[in-house]
């Protein structure tokens, strides 16, 4: 019997990961099952502290590009885009995996966060995917993915969520226009909403830990998902698989979600 061989899902691509810091971010696992799925990869860097620890993982999973990116500096999100012009062209994927608050406001009650805190943790965590899906349509010539991350604290109250709550809500009503608008150029956009993963950005939620037990109990399937997990429903997405599927927000919390 002959032997078929199976195409990666992703061949041909050309992907943007913005959000890894270690190798457990969130944006690690979606570039390492882009990769494996036959993508190429530009990947982003914070700064110049982040940078040795984000440059061997570029390194490991052969990234093409390696691009700072503070998408509060201006001008750094342009020349992402405009590096990606220059050496591919043309773009299918982009992950925004980035969230930001400052620590008094993400730490403390809604009711008191302030002005600046608010808009600034708006601005880094859901602006800058409206943003990147500006600049990324352009290159996007035959349609493409966009992705972002929520969290079920956007849909209902989780407490010690606080401030991200409302802004993750905003994020996941921003996908839903997104899909509207940019829909008729085939370019799809997802809000992936992972249960709690061990990560940096996650170590300053006030009571993690206990937030990772409780999942890990009620979860009806069990179990906690990993980063490799996110990376894999991304992937699958981004292929011709899930070319009907945009504007919802796809929990991915082996069924917590749905406990009362
Ligand atoms: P992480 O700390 O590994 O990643 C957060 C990333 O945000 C870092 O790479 C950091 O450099 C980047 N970032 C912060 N400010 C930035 C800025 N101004 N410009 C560019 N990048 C900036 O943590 P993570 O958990 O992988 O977070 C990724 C996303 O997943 C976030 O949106 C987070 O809210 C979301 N999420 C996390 C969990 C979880 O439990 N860890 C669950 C659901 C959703």
């Amino acid at each position: 019997m002959a032997e078929h061989s199976r195409q990666p899902i992703l061949s041909g691509q050309k992907a943007l990961v913005v959000g890894i810091a270690n190798e457990h971010s969130i944006a690690y696992g979606c570039a390492r099952a882009f990769r494996e799925q036959g993508a190429e990869l530009a990947v982003t860097y914070l700064n110049d502290k982040a940078r040795p620890y984000v440059e061997p993982l570029a390194r490991e999973l052969g990234a093409e590009l390696l691009l700072p990116l503070d998408v509060s500096k201006p001008g750094e999100l342009e020349a992402v885009f405009s590096a990606i012009q220059q050496r591919w062209g043309e773009l299918h994927t982009l992950v925004h995996a980035i969230a930001f608050a400052p620590k008094e406001d993400l730490q403390g009650r809604l009711v008191d966060c302030s002005a600046a805190g608010f808009s600034i943790a708006m601005d880094i965590s859901c602006h800058s995917f409206i943003r990147m899906a500006r600049l990324a349509a352009p290159l996007m010539r035959n349609g493409g993915t966009l992705f972002t991350m929520s969290f079920h604290g956007a849909q209902k109250v989780v407490s010690h969520y606080n401030v991200m709550g409302p802004v993750k809500a905003a994020l996941e009503a921003s996908c839903r226009y997104l899909a509207w608008e940019l829909g008729p150029q085939q370019i799809r956009v997802h809000a992936i909403s992972p249960g709690p993963l061990r990560t940096r950005a996650a170590s300053g939620l006030k009571d993690f830990d206990q937030l990772v037990d409780e999942a890990a109990r009620r979860a009806p399937l069990g179990q906690l998902v990993d980063i490799g997990d996110v990376g894999q429903l991304c992937a699958y997405l981004a292929s011709p698989y899930g070319r009907h599927l945009t504007g919802d927000t796809l929990y991915l919390d082996a069924g917590v979600h749905l406990m009362g």
